[in-house]
């Protein structure tokens, strides 16, 4: 996958998230992704981007590879709160070993 098609991937993820949390919370308001400032850098966002329509991005304390719909209502934290995974930027495309080459010094 490309970065361009990540990016993507993860704004349809996030506007996924924030499409059921106001359908289950239709009284909040949605106004943020907060991700990881670790994954906010991987994935080449800023903080403070707007990504989304009335949606900006937000460093916060939340687990790495997941990201959090932020709004203005209350939530149960243990019981409410959805984590979803971001797509990983990162390429894990493994590199061509370089192999030893055989010899020795001397001449016996
Ligand atoms: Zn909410």
């Amino acid at each position: 996958m490309d970065p361009t098609q990540k990016i993507a991937k993860n704004l349809e993820r996030f506007a996924q998230a924030i499409a059921a949390h106001d359908r289950e919370n239709p009284t909040h308001h949605s106004w943020g992704i907060g991700l990881a400032p670790f994954d906010i850098e991987r994935l080449g966002l800023e903080e403070g981007e707007q990504i989304l329509p009335g949606i900006v991005i937000q460093a916060d304390g939340g687990v790495t590879g997941n990201f959090r719909v932020l709004c203005d209502g209350d939530h149960d934290q243990e019981l409410e709160e959805a984590e979803e995974e971001v797509v990983e930027a990162v390429s894990t495309q493994a590199l061509p070993a370089i192999q030893p080459t055989p010899g020795r010094f001397g001449d016996e």
